[in-house]
């Protein structure tokens, strides 16, 4: 029997899923990094992953057959040519590249850059490649060799090639996941040697290093294969295969991943197309979500009123719950304000009115990934907090129009175990 390995590594932790050769799963821990120096970050995410293997059962980790990792998107390492980071990691949220978002825009617009998208992933504060331009401005970077994202570091640890991506993690470097290839603007920048080896998730990239075979008892046959970004992960966990099917997180956040025939891209409304395969993964993100939930209700209150919701009845109230002004998806418009009046004395119906509304813009957004072409949808699975709230599923049924059901694994780990087991998509 042999098993297979995914790591996710996300902000506040690390955790390990095993599965057999038939997709069970079978083993699970995790780790916190607790509180860290950024100095001292990428030593723990090392530290972090060797010491998630190491608790696997000795007799059990012998037998791992492959091993994949998933990162934060966005989060960044710059490294020297033995792939050793020369300065602490960028993460997913750093926004200190910023006014490099300037620079591309001016290098757009110059006449020989014309074919280059006016709207495109890598023009945002956070983006790779406005961390990989910033970088590129400090001193340090005489000595880079490799551009890494932490999957892609945490796993060259474990098979010693430097210089390796996969295409989920370098969308927000400026990969072109429609031609497999960087874009003519990119390979033109005087940062393009430092970009890496871009390869489908999953791929074989080589075996354990033999060192660190023998050092976490580990197979020498033990294959490492290219990795993913943590909410893709989270999305191959679901359960999730087929064209129409999505998956939406209800966190602080709501975030909807609808599986397609074809891409959609679309600035206005931020939505961008992730590639799975000869499919394709059509997301979109509204800041409404389980966040304005927190601010008028306790996680006990949330569970017990919910129980209380005729969820049969179409509640008067509409809202638009956010946290603070600004809305992209469904609707563009940086200056909306939160909608949460009238607000009723019986906390039940101002609940359901609020479930209510997060339910129809959920489904707004559905409608709009499909008016710009995706697949129409015909399952709904769920991730994140919100997903264990019976009623809440209810009224998002009735207003999706389709079956709407649990993610079957709600770990990102999960999902690349799977990466690791298919051996690509
Ligand atoms: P994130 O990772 O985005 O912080 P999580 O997936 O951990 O989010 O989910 C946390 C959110 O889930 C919180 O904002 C909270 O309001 C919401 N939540 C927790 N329990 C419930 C519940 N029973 N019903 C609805 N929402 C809930």
């Amino acid at each position: 029997m042999s098993f297979y390995a995914g790591i996710d590594f996300g902000t506040s932790g690390a955790r390990l899923a095993i599965v057999n050769a038939t997709a069970e799963l079978c083993y699970e821990a995790s780790m916190p990094f607790g509180t860290v120096a950024e100095s001292d970050l990428a030593a723990c995410w090392q530290e972090t992953l060797f010491a998630l293997l190491q608790k696997v059962d000795r007799a059990e980790r012998k037998k791992l057959a492959a091993i994949a990792v998933n990162g934060t998107s966005a989060t960044v390492l710059l490294c020297d040519a033995a792939g050793q980071p020369l300065t602490p990691p960028l993460l997913y949220n750093d926004p200190r590249g910023a006014a490099e978002v300037e620079t591309l825009q001016r290098l757009f617009a110059q006449e020989q850059y014309m074919n280059a998208p006016c709207q495109h992933t890598v023009l945002s504060a956070t983006s790779s490649l406005v961390k990989l331009l910033w970088w590129s401005r400090q001193a340090t970077i005489s000595h880079a060799k490799y551009l890494l994202h932490q999957a892609d570091w945490l796993a060259f640890l474990l098979h010693g090639q430097p210089g390796i991506s996969d295409y989920h993690n370098s969308l927000k470097l400026g990969y072109d996941v429609v031609e497999c290839r960087y874009p003519a603007w990119l390979s033109a920048l005087a940062i393009a040697p430092l970009l890496p080896h871009v390869v489908a998730p999953g791929t074989l990239i080589g075996r354990v290093q033999p060192d660190v075979a023998t050092q976490l008892d580990l197979s020498p046959d033990c294959r490492v294969c290219a990795g993913t970004t943590d909410s893709i992960a989270a999305f191959l966990a679901s359960g999730a295969t087929e064209p129409g099917e999505a998956v939406t997180s209800l966190g602080s956040t709501l975030v909807l991943k609808l599986l397609s025939q074809v891409p959609v891209e679309n600035q206005v409304y931020g939505i961008y197309s992730h590639r799975l395969g000869d499919r394709w993964l059509v997301g979109g993100a509204s800041n409404t979500g389980g966040a304005v939930l927190q601010q008028f209700f306790t996680p006990a209150d949330l569970a017990c009123l919910s129980d209380r919701i005729p969820t049969e009845q179409v509640s008067p109230l509409t809202y638009y719950p956010l946290t603070q002004p600004g809305e992209r998806f469904p609707v563009n418009d940086p200056n909306l304000l939160p909608c949460l009046e009238p607000q009723p004395d019986d906390p039940v119906a101002f609940l359901h009115g609020l479930l209510e509304s997060m339910a129809r813009i959920e489904a707004e957004g559905y409608q709009l990934l499909q008016t710009l072409g995706a697949t129409p949808l015909s399952r709904v699975y769920t991730a994140g907090g919100g997903a264990q709230n019976a009623a809440w599923t209810a009224l998002r049924q009735r207003h999706l129009g389709v079956t709407v059901e649990r993610s079957r694994q709600p770990e990102a780990a999960y999902g690349t175990a799977l990466l690791a087991l298919g051996g690509g998509i």
